[in-house]
């Protein structure tokens, strides 16, 4: 079964059960102080779970884009070098806004997976929620006793808070969660372990697909827990490991998600996925990056010196600098594989193939102004490294490769990784916040007036000044 056909059984099948299929809500928030990016699928929903808004529908599902790069589910570290997290991934899911509940959702989620999808019954291990004395939680003895009706006892596993109490950010709506995780080892591994010994042990193919949230509690900001006044259903299944299980694949980069810019990474590269492990992860790294930086753009998040637009920024830098060291492109190339992405997922999100000129010149722009720093600043650190006596590398000297080549912290981090080094973070920090005094010392001493545009002036955008710059000077042309 190819993805498009995979993404279409999830939204039919529950368009069968009575829900209405919604759009995808953009990558980017604007109007949430407590999160950057939609971290999953019910960030849209919110407002329906802690009761200020009502849904039109008390059952829905989609396909949400999804991004974890910053906040309480981070995973770019991860990225590219496990298989499995990336940092913009599609969230199916379906809700039930004070609806159906558990047994539901349970019976479900079971039914699509082994009679839609025909995933092997004894390759698939649950969890359930164990509780918590400390929150005085109780352990699930309800979501114990649906799953009970359809799968083997000893496939059902008690979670921790950790993996078993799902939380959208520090503050927000929670609650216990049962987990779906799939085996996708060979018979003969699975002789040797069984899988249950694997679960949550960050184990490649022993891998969580679905989530099942039920939400009941909202985290205030004193920590503390109030119950919402419904319950709701709120689950979210990974569609690059559920293509992953589907296609018999062992890596998420080995489905028709990836395939088609792995291959033409590899042709600009002139090497094949697979070749080695360097290589290996740094086409990785480009193919996934690629995705969360075109379309948080095409979402109206342009990457700057602030925010997330510098989320967005950093990720780029990172695939450039990954494309650079391991792949030998030292012209832009990101850019180009805009138009293929575009194309492979118009039938979804068209919003990148309707803008794929515009996403590709920002994505062109940033990188050609990396490009040119991006050589010089690594040859410092050679230098630095030369020269280093011990293994860190100090706050003023990631600060001068941030300040004078535009590496991020967590770039020039990676790197040290890599050569075994590592990096004074907090003292980059404290020189981060010292030029932050700087310059609010020399804005004090500027008193330029505003300027007057006349009124036979439109503004009409024709581009960015700088941009490097943090605050974006905007060009008008006289019409
Ligand atoms: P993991 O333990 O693998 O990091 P999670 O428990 O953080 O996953 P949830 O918050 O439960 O993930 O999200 C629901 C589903 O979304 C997961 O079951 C998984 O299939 C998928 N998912 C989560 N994070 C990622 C990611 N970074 N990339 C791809 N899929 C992901
Ligand atoms: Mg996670
Ligand atoms: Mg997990
Ligand atoms: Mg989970």
């Amino acid at each position: 079964m190819d993805s498009g056909s995979i993404r279409r059984k999830f939204l039919e099948f529950f368009e069968k059960k009575g829900h209405t299929i919604v759009p995808s809500a953009p990558l980017v928030l604007k109007n949430d102080p407590t999160l950057l990016f939609t971290n999953s699928g019910m960030v849209q929903f919110k407002d329906y779970f802690l009761g200020n808004a009502q849904p039109k529908s008390r059952r829905v599902a989609d396909t949400q884009k999804c991004l974890r790069v910053s906040g309480k589910h981070n995973d770019l570290e991860e990225v590219g070098i496990d298989t499995y997290h990336h940092t913009m991934f599609e969230m199916l899911g379906n809700w039930s806004f004070g609806d159906y509940f558990k047994k539901e959702a349970i019976a479900w989620s079971w039914e699509l997976l082994t009679e839609e999808y025909k995933l092997p019954k004894d390759r698939l291990y649950v969890t359930v929620f164990e509780g918590d004395a400390k929150e005085n939680l109780p352990f699930d003895q309800d979501a114990y006793n649906f799953w009970k009706e359809h799968i083997a006892e000893d496939h059902i596993l008690r979670g921790n808070k950790k993996d078993n109490f799902w939380e959208m950010g520090e503050t927000g709506p929670c609650g216990p969660c049962s987990e779906i995780h799939v085996d996708l080892r060979s018979e003969e591994e699975v002789q040797k372990l069984p899988g249950k010994e694997l679960v949550n042990q960050s184990h490649p193919q022993v891998i969580e697909i679905w989530n099942n949230v039920f939400m009941e509690f909202n985290r205030k900001a004193d920590k503390s827990l109030e119950r919402l006044p419904a319950q709701h259903v709120d689950t979210g299944m990974g569609f690059e490991r559920l293509c992953m299980a589907i296609q018999k694949k062992t890596s998420n980069y080995d489905t028709d998600v990836f395939t088609p810019l792995l291959s033409f990474i590899g042709q600009a590269a002139g090497v094949t996925y697979k070749d080695s492990e360097k290589t290996d992860i740094a086409m990785r790294v480009i193919a996934d990056h690629v995705r969360a930086v075109a379309f948080a753009i095409a979402d109206g998040q342009l990457p700057s010196n602030t925010g997330a637009g510098y989320v967005i920024r950093r990720i780029l830098r990172r695939a450039v600098r990954y494309g650079f060291t391991f792949l030998n492109f030292k012209e832009p190339f990101i850019y180009k594989l805009v138009p293929v992405l575009g194309n492979q997922l118009k039938d979804v999100f068209p919003e990148l193939e309707s803008q794929k000129e515009y996403v590709g010149k920002v994505i062109f722009e940033e990188e050609t102004s990396f490009l040119r720093t991006l050589e010089k600043g690594l040859k410092r650190l050679d230098a630095i490294q030369a020269e280093l006596k011990g293994q860190v590398i100090s706050g003023p000297l990631a600060f001068e490769l941030y300040d004078t080549f535009g590496f991020p912290i967590d770039l020039t981090s990676l790197i040290a990784r890599e050569r075994g080094l590592s990096v004074d973070e907090d003292g980059f920090k404290a020189e981060m916040e010292k030029q932050k005094s700087r310059s609010k010392a020399d804005a004090a001493k500027e008193t330029g007036d505003w300027i007057t545009v006349g009124t036979d002036v439109k503004p009409e955008f024709i581009g960015y000044d700088n941009l490097e710059a943090d605050v974006r000077i905007v060009r008008y042309r006289k019409i």
